[in-house]
Formats: structure tokens, C-alpha cells, sequence
């Protein structure tokens, strides 16, 4: 079986298949207004049971559990406490004389379908919250048993249709070392959850996965999406040395991930992690992060229905301070529109929205969204090293006029007695042609650059970056790509500016080289990223990778150039 590997490693052990709670619609209707009252109570006490079992587990795990784990808890809690189920479900039973049973079926599975065909792929994702909260009420409902984990042996592969998140939350994660998933995407809970843990996880992998059946050999290769059920003796030994392979590539990444970042003549760079919570702070502590390039602030504005006010943002920024432990963070202010809607912002549809109002654009024209982000940024700046970023910026103007909003929020704040950075640092991103052709004016205005290549490259190759019927042109080994890169380094390195990028290509192993050649001073990416590319770095020579950028800048297409890089890192 084939399906998308989110989680890598190799896994080989015995299927433990959870069963998913299956409800159907029973169809039964009630006659009288009695049974009517006795349904709501029945839902009422269902729900109340749901709180107290999951609150029960929030205390039997102590200790145990992650913030993460926490949060899914919390959330869960919030749904079993939206009046907005509670009035769906007795409209249900009091005007379509359904029982209880069917009314929840029914108020959730609405709820489920209108979350997974949101566009943003982390919401759609929160439909399996919604469903694991339905399927935990109609148990409670059906007075039936919560379904056993406890048979779980060593070694096990969890094979089911979607891994709901409290059902990670209950298992002995300790005997599990693999998941399969017949659904799922790459932000679901079975993805985030085993890569948190660092257990091997496919999702995906359609409907073949059914005919697994319990304890069957189960291989399952995290890193190219393979599932192999009842393998060869040939088989299984292929897969042990792959296995072997990886754990030693794993423990040589573990033990050079804290080392600087230093080729082996000598030179420095930084290499730096992109986050989008403070919870992240831990993997890039893990993995040997030495400062977080971009902190993307959407999550932050996303999953609510209105903005959230400057305190909340202060809040959250302040604790991405505090537990940065004085690494710097780069805070990239706001960067909706585009692949990156709110529901409660209503951008009117646009033809083009990613050559449309977002960003920047939207900030310097919406000023009641910007400056409270400017000032709860400000105040947060007392208390780590914080420096702010600008996305999407096409001109000079842009970059003036965002500049004199951050001195009107100084004002505001020295008005008001409040401390804040002075001296912060000011960056723009490079992700606009323009932009990058125009770096000499720029990096007059600003104290540094962070190069964008997930956008540069769709607006240099006019290729939209979500158009799989497109995808072949996206490459960011374009010669046009790379001029422009090497270009913006020039000139900002000219003028004294350091350079970073927070693009995917910064974790491209194959850009590596190049992009040191060129100089970038600073690499940011995702932190399980770190240590493979820190592994390049200093294992390299600042003039190899001179030499590489001379061979490749002579080359005129993206297939000759990703060729002999691979060559070269062999
Ligand atoms: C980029 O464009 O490279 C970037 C880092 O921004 P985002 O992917 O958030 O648009
Ligand atoms: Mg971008």
C-alpha cells in the first residue's frame, strides 16, 4: 500500500486495529412531549459524562501529558460545552421528534462535513475533534464501554480509519511504533501526534488497509508513504537494514544537532527554525535551533471569529519571549490573504487573491489590525530577543510607510510608561521579484532580509504554488530564482545587512551548498530540519561551496542543476 508518509522512520511490527465507534441512524421517532424531556436529560447527562471522563483523564495522566495533549483536551471540552450543540441537538429532538441518539448523529456529522471542507488545511483537520466528541457523547448515550486499549503488546502498529486525538491520549504510547491511517492529511492529529513522538506514521492509504486484520506483520516506511502487509522473510530483511540505516543516521544528526553551525574551515552561519507557537520552542530546542527565523503570527488570527484584541496577542507573543530563552525571534506581522484566509475578515472574493490585497497591503491600509500586532509586539520585546518582519513587500514606500507605523507604536507606548525594545530590529521578507531586483534600495531602509522562496518562486516563474497541475514549473533551482537570490545577498551584504531565508529551499540538503556559496548568513526552516542541514554545513568547506555556486550559476536548467547536486552529496 501507498499513502503519504508524515513521520519518518521504519517500523516493523504486529497491527493493533482500532475499532472506530460505527453509529448509524436508528430513525426511531418519539410520540410523546414525556419522552421529548426524558431525550434531553438522556443528551444532557451524556455530555456531562463526556466532561468528567475526559477531565478524569486530564488527572489520571498527570504529568504525562504534552501541552499539546492538553490543548486537544481543552478543545474537546469547549465543543461539549458549545450551547450551539446543545440548541442544534434539542431543536432536533423537540421539532423533528428525533431521539437523542439520532440527533447527535446528526448535529455532528453537519458540524464534521462543514470543517473538513474548509480550505485551510488546519481547520479542515479539526473535523476529527468534532467527530471524536460526537462518538464519545453517543457512548455515553448507548451506556456503552469506552473501546479497550488495554490489549495492546509491544511493538505495535495501530492501524484505523483516522487516529482521533484522545485516542493517543489514552494508548500506552510506549508499545505503539508505528500508525497507519486509511484518512488523514499532513496536519491531522495521527501526523502531528507521531511526529512529536517521533513514532513512524502513513496516512492515507485508502481503503486496501481495511483487510489488515490484528496481529498481522505490518512494515510501514514513514519517510516514503509504503505499507507492506504480511511480508517475505526478504522483505523483513530488507527493511531491518533500512531500519538500521536510519537509527544510525538518527543517533549521527542527534549528536552533532547542538554543535555550531561552522563549515570546516571555519565559517559561521546561523541555523534557525520557523515556527507558529510557543509550544514549538521545544522541537527547536530538540533539534538544536539557534534562533527562530520566522514566527508566522496567522495561527494566532486563525480558528476564532474575530481578531484577537492587542492584549491576547501580547500574551502569546510574551510567552514566545520568555521561552525563547533569548535566542532571537524574528515576528513576521500578519500575512492573510492569499493561501491564508480568516472566515471573520470576509476578504471579497478576488480573481487573483495571491497577486490581491494581503499582507502588507492589508496592514498599511487597515491600520485598527496592524497597530495593536505593532504594539503587543513592542510591549512583548521587553522581556527576549524579538525583531520585527514585514511580508510581501513590492517598494520602498511600503517599507517606509510600515516603519513609521512601528514609531507611532513606540509613542503610543512611551506615552503610556511602557517598556519595550528601542533599539529592535526591523526586517522586510524578499518574496517579490521587484523586491528582490530593487535589494540595493531596501537595504538602506531596513536591518535585514529574510528571502521567501516558497512565494519568490511563484512570482518569478508565475507559477501558483497550491496549482498541482502546475507543480512541474515550481522549482526553486530556476536559474531566474537563483540569480535574484544571489543578488539580494550582494546587495544587502554591501551595505553591512545579514541575509536570511525561511523559504523551503533553506531546507533543501541539495540548495545547502549553493546557498552558502552565495553567502546567507542565515538558514530557517522546520526544526526536525535542523540537524540534516546543519550535518551539511560542517561537514563542508566554505570554498567547496564557492566552487559549487561557480559550476552551478553556469548551468541553464533546473534538471542539470538538481543532477549535479545530488552528485555532489552523494
Ligand atoms: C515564503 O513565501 O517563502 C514564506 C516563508 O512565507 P509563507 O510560506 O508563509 O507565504
Ligand atoms: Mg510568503
Amino acid at each position: 500500500m501507498k499513502g503519504t508518509g508524515v513521520s519518518p522512520g521504519i517500523s516493523i511490527g504486529k497491527a493493533f486495529i482500532i475499532n472506530k465507534f460505527k453509529a448509524s441512524v436508528s430513525g426511531i421517532k418519539l410520540k410523546t412531549e414525556e419522552s421529548k424531556i426524558v431525550e434531553i436529560r438522556n443528551f444532557d447527562n451524556a455530555v456531562h459524562a463526556s466532561v468528567s471522563e475526559i477531565e478524569t483523564m486530564k488527572v489520571s495522566k498527570g504529568t504525562d501529558l504534552r501541552q499539546a495533549d492538553i490543548d486537544i483536551l481543552e478543545t474537546q471540552i469547549e465543543f461539549l460545552n458549545d450551547p450551539q450543540i446543545k440548541s442544534d441537538v434539542t431543536d432536533k429532538i423537540n421539532d423533528e421528534d428525533a431521539t437523542a441518539w439520532d440527533a447527535v448523529i446528526k448535529v455532528i456529522e453537519g458540524a464534521v462535513k462543514m470543517f473538513r471542507e474548509m480550505d485551510d488545511e488546519y481547520m479542515s483537520a479539526r473535523a476529527a475533534d468534532i467527530q471524536d466528541v460526537g462518538n464519545r457523547i453517543l457512548r455515553h448515550l448507548d451506556f456503552n464501554e469506552s473501546p479497550t486499549t488495554g490489549d495492546l503488546c509491544e511493538n505495535s502498529i495501530i492501524i484505523a480509519d483516522d487516529i482521533a486525538p484522545s485516542d493517543t491520549i489514552s494508548l500506552d504510547i510506549s508499545k505503539v511504533t508505528g500508525f497507519a491511517t486509511r484518512l488523514g492529511g499532513k496536519t491531522s492529529h495521527t501526523a502531528i501526534i507521531a511526529k512529536g513522538k517521533g513514532i513512524p506514521a502513513v496516512v492515507a492509504c485508502g481503503d486496501e488497509l481495511l483487510n489488515i486484520r490484528n496481529d498481522d506483520i505490518i512494515i510501514l516506511d514513514g519517510t516514503t508513504g509504503e505499507v507492506i502487509a504480511k511480508p517475505d522473510q526478504g522483505q523483513i530483511d530488507e527493511y531491518l537494514h533500512k531500519q538500521k540505516l536510519f537509527r544510525e543516521k538518527r543517533l549521527l544528526l542527534e549528536s552533532i544537532k547542538d554543535l555550531p553551525s561552522k563549515t570546516t574551515d571555519g565559517h559561521m552561519v546561523k541555523v534557525y527554525a520557523n515556527i507558529s507557537a510557543p509550544d514549538d520552542l521545544e522541537q527547536v530546542y530538540e533539534n538544536g535551533g539557534e534562533g527562530i527565523g520566522l514566527l508566522r503570527t496567522e495561527m494566532l488570527f486563525m480558528g476564532r471569529d474575530s481578531f484577537p484584541s492587542e492584549e491576547e496577542q501580547f500574551q502569546f507573543y510574551r510567552l514566545v519571549a520568555i521561552k525563547s530563552k533569548n535566542l532571537p525571534v524574528i515576528i513576521r506581522t500578519i500575512d492573510i490573504g492569499g493561501d491564508k484566509q480568516l472566515n471573520y475578515f470576509g476578504i471579497p472574493v478576488e480573481n487573483n487573491p495571491f497577486l490581491g490585497y494581503r499582507a502588507i497591503r492589508i496592514c498599511l491600509d487597515r491600520k485598527d489590525i496592524f497597530m495593536p500586532q505593532l504594539r503587543a509586539i513592542l510591549r512583548a520585546s521587553a522581556f527576549g530577543t524579538l525583531k520585527i518582519m514585514f511580508p510581501m513587500i513590492c517598494n520602498v514606500d511600503e517599507v517606509i510607510q510600515a516603519k513609521e507605523c512601528v514609531r507611532q507604536a513606540k509613542n503610543d507606548l512611551t506615552d503610556s510608561g511602557i517598556k519595550f525594545d528601542s533599539d529592535i530590529e526591523l526586517g522586510i521578507m524578499i518574496e517579490i521579484p521587484s523586491a528582490a531586483l530593487t535589494a540595493d534600495i531596501l537595504a538602506r531602509e531596513v536591518d535585514f532580509f529574510s528571502i521567501g522562496t516558497n512565494d519568490l518562486c511563484q512570482y518569478t516563474m508565475a507559477v501558483d504554488r497550491m496549482n498541482d497541475s502546475v507543480s512541474m514549473l515550481y522549482n526553486h533551482f530556476n536559474p531566474g530564482v537563483l540569480r535574484l537570490i544571489q543578488k539580494v545577498i550582494e546587495e544587502a551584504h554591501k551595505q553591512g545587512k545579514q541575509v536570511g531565508m525561511c523559504g523551503e529551499m533553506a531546507s533543501d540538503p541539495l540548495a545547502t551548498l549553493l546557498l552558502l556559496g552565495m553567502g546567507l548568513d542565515e538558514f530557517s526552516m522546520s526544526p526536525a530540519s535542523i540537524p540534516v542541514i546543519k550535518n551539511i554545513i560542517i561537514n563542508h568547506t566554505l570554498t567547496e561551496a564557492g566552487d559549487i555556486l561557480g559550476r552551478v550559476m553556469d548551468m541553464d536548467n533546473p534538471d542539470s542543476i538538481t543532477s549535479y547536486l545530488q552528485e555532489v552529496l552523494k
